[in-house]
């Protein structure tokens, strides 16, 4: 990827960032993600098995247009993160469900 870009809509420089997606307390890069979304109860949209990009943005000083570039990485795909993220749903559910029990049980 060139170090500097001449915008397409004013010719202005543009100059490289990336766009960032603040979750759960932590940031990260926002990425290209393969395929129309699917909704997941657990996370929101399904990753599961798709490939990602991490996207590079480019700004123009000038007029603050935007360009994006999200190249290939090789091999890389989101199942695993995902994966945790579910049972770690399923883990707090149970809990809570023994905790109702527990309650349940204490009163009867
Ligand atoms: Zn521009």
């Amino acid at each position: 990827m060139p170090q500097s870009r001449q915008c397409p809509k004013c010719s202005g420089s543009m100059a490289e960032g990336f766009v960032v997606d603040a979750t759960h307390g932590s940031m990260a890069v926002s990425s290209w993600v393969e395929g129309a979304p699917q909704k997941s109860i657990w996370t929101g949209v399904k990753l599961s098995g798709r490939g990602r990009s991490e996207i590079s943005s480019w700004r123009c000083g000038r007029c603050g247009f935007l360009e994006n570039y999200a190249p290939a990485e090789p091999g890389r795909k989101h199942g695993e993160a995902q994966s945790k993220q579910a049972l770690l749903a399923v883990a707090i559910l149970l809990g809570v469900l023994l905790a109702v029990l527990g309650v349940v049980l204490a009163l009867r």
